[in-house]
Parts: structure tokens; C-alpha cells; sequence
């Protein structure tokens, strides 16, 4: 994916996840804490894309964290602000 699209859909994917978390913050408070768990998720994924646009100005977008080989086109069609490829990804899974 060139650097410019990349950029385009983690700036949309990021102006998504904050309409998503100021309007969870707004519910209903008898549904706070399920808005919270949500806002929780929402949070972690938008600092992962926060991460991603960081990568993308320091060159290393597309580049895995852990082994620096390339994160495959089609990961980061699925999942823009992916950080690192299947393989590191799921070791680190496992680790949990
Ligand atoms: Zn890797």
C-alpha cells in the first residue's frame, strides 16, 4: 500500500473511533459500564493507529515491529495500523 492511501485510511479509521468514543461517552449512564468496556477496546485500537501514522513519518510503516520483515499487502488492506506480521503477531497472542 502506498504511504499516501495508508495515510488516508488510518486518518478516517481515526476520525471513526473518535466519533465512536464521544458519542459511547455520552450514553446513557445506566449503560456506563458496557459503554466503558467498549470505549476501552476503542481506545486501544486508536492508539494502535495512532502508532501506525507515527510509523508512517518515521518510514517504518509496513515493516513489522518485532522481526522487521514486511507486514503483507493484504494484512494492511484488513488491518491499516497493523504493527507486526502474522507470524509475530500470534507468538505474541500465544504469550498472553
Ligand atoms: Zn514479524
Amino acid at each position: 500500500m502506498d504511504p499516501a492511501t495508508a495515510r488516508m485510511r488510518l486518518q478516517s479509521l481515526l476520525d471513526e473511533l473518535d466519533r465512536s468514543i464521544g458519542a459511547l461517552q455520552e450514553a446513557d449512564p445506566l449503560d456506563a459500564d458496557r459503554a466503558q468496556a467498549v470505549i476501552d477496546v476503542a481506545s486501544q485500537h486508536r492508539l494502535a493507529v495512532l502508532d501506525a501514522l507515527r510509523r508512517l513519518d518515521d518510514g517504518g510503516y509496513g515493516r513489522c515491529v518485532d522481526c522487521g520483515g514486511l507486514v503483507p499487502e493484504d494484512r494492511l488492506e484488513a488491518r491499516p495500523e497493523a504493527a507486526r506480521c502474522v507470524q509475530c503477531q500470534s507468538r505474541r497472542e500465544r504469550r498472553r
